[in-house]
């Protein structure tokens, strides 16, 4: 049967326009649909304007601390509108990127939401269209609990359009995007809250950096509450809300936002009209090639719920482009050693095992850990303390972990991750010479260990 197209895929995010652009590419005949925005929620309701948002915050101690270089500001003075306006011009921007970066490749382009209706057809706009192979890449979406008042709660989505700057704000949840957010309200001078239902926010992160980053955002004014869950939100007369917490304690706010976890995004997208099927947690399950249970339907990125980190959803995409196109070329993602950032303030750095999964792995290790105060603070009364942790296998001197917290620990953890997966060992890292003077060579200049 001849098709319309080789490829069709659902949704221009991260994942979805590195699959079309290179299967394009390879000389497959693809098209793409998108039902919002070009370049997905990386690029207009996540890691970009996420991280915008982190520098601007930013600038509230890089004014205090400019005092101890000789500098004096006067009194800052802030405008969200400002910060909202031009974070809007620079995303407007990267969609023009994304549409050209398309449209370049030869991809054909339509701009509304698909819809499955065969294990070979898609129905956009009223008009259809059929596809020897379809890629799902559709991403995920807020998921806020079903709790009374849910209504007057926000998500990450709609943080970023806010009108303004809410005087007080409760962010609810203890994973990146909450750890993130509460950092950018904190430093951007709201009265922030941090609202988390365990023991110590991050679960996953290793043991060290969790309690690390918990001393430094107590020290710099944040407020963390732990063991603490909503039971209702209630609107007040004033605009205000009345948050009433399990434990019966009551609270005021001007905005609740909710990062509490993402669910795939299905909605409307016709699986019943072909045989994908869901795992246990409702995203749609692919084997190791991506392939979902309908054979000529892939799916990759968020909407699989394996690792919901733009580059790994960019991986998968040029994944699925070589198999089906080049596979001459096809090499499998390899999920090991995935680096990440928590770009909370300080940010978390992580490659690798935790201390406490290299155990659990039954592997005997060495801790290597270094606490110090970064040397731009000693000019100011900045407190602030960074950490470095480094986790090697004893038998075999191999670095199994590195984690950070502190400035540019995103930055220093992504090199790093090269010589992890590369296998060094903790012989390579003392060999290493540092570059001086800087925090990164504390990572080649710990020599005794603090735990074995
Ligand atoms: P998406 O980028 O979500 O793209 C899916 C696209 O499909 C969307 O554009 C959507 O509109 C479209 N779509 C959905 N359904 C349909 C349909 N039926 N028809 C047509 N189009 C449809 N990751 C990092 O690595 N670093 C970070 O710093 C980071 N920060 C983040 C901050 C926030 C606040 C959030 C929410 C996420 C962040 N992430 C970060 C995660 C990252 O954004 C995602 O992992 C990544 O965008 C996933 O890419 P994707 O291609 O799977 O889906
Ligand atoms: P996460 O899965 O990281 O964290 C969700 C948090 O919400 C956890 O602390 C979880 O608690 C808590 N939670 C879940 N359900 C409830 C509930 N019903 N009531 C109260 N608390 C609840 O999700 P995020 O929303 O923060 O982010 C989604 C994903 O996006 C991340 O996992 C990450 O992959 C990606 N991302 C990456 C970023 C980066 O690379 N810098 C930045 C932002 C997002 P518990 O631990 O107890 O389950």
């Amino acid at each position: 049967m001849a098709y319309d197209f080789d490829l069709y895929v659902i949704g221009a995010g991260s994942g979805g326009v590195r699959s079309a652009r290179f299967a394009a590419g390879f000389g497959a005949k693809v098209a793409v649909a998108e039902s919002r925005y070009l370049g997905g929620t990386c690029v207009n309701v996540g890691c970009v304007p996420k991280k915008l948002l982190v520098y601007g915050a930013h600038f509230a101690e890089d004014f205090e601390q400019s005092a101890g270089f000789g500098w004096s500001l006067g009194e800052a003075d802030f405008d969200w509108a400002t910060l909202i306006a031009n974070k809007d011009r620079e995303i407007n921007r990267l969609n023009g990127i994304y549409r050209n970066l398309l449209l370049n490749s030869g991809v054909t382009l339509h701009e509304g939401h698909a819809r499955l209706i065969d294990p070979h057809q898609v129905e956009v706009n009223g008009q259809r269209y059929t596809a020897r192979h379809i890629l799902i890449a559709t991403g995920g979406w807020p998921q806020i609990p079903d709790i009374p008042g849910r209504e007057h709660a926000i998500s990450s989505n709609e943080a970023f359009f806010l009108k303004e700057l809410p005087k007080r704000i409760l962010v609810v949840g203890g994973g990146y995007i909450a750890v993130e957010f509460a950092g950018i309200f904190h430093g951007l001078g709201a009265d922030t809250k941090l609202l988390y239902r365990g023991e110590l926010f991050l679960r996953g992160f290793d043991g060290a950096v969790r309690k690390h980053l918990q001393e430094e955002l107590t020290k710099r004014g944040l407020d963390l509450q732990f063991n603490a869950d909503i039971e209702r939100i209630e609107k007040q007369a004033d605009g205000s809300l009345k948050v009433t917490l399990k434990d019966g304690r009551e609270l005021a706010t001007d905005c609740v936002f909710y990062a509490t976890g993402r669910r795939p995004m299905l909605d409307n997208l016709g699986l019943e009209n072909t045989g994908v099927k869901l795992d246990k947690r409702g995203f749609i399950e692919v084997d190791e090639q991506y392939q979902s249970a309908e054979p000529s339907i892939l799916a990759i990125g968020d909407v699989i719920g394996r690792v919901q980190l733009t580059p790994v959803a960019l991986a998968e995409g040029m994944a699925v482009a070589r198999r089906l196109f080049k596979p001459e070329q096809y090499r499998p993602v390899d999920y090991n050693m995935i680096p990440t950032a928590v770009f909370s303030l300080p940010n978390i750095g992580t490659v690798g095992l935790t201390e406490e999964q290299a155990r659990e792995a039954g592997h005997k290790v060495q801790i290597f850990e270094s606490r110090f105060r970064p040397m731009k603070l000693t000019l100011t009364e900045c407190q602030e303390r960074t950490l470095m942790k480094l986790v090697v296998d004893a038998d075999t001197d191999k670095v199994l972990g590195c984690h950070m917290v502190g400035p540019d620990a995103g930055e220093i953890v992504q090199g790093l991750a090269i010589a992890l997966k590369a296998g060094a060992t903790k012989r390579d890292f003392d060999e290493t010479i540092g570059v001086h003077p800087t925090a990164a060579e504390e990572f080649v200049t710990m020599r005794t260990p603090v735990a074995g």
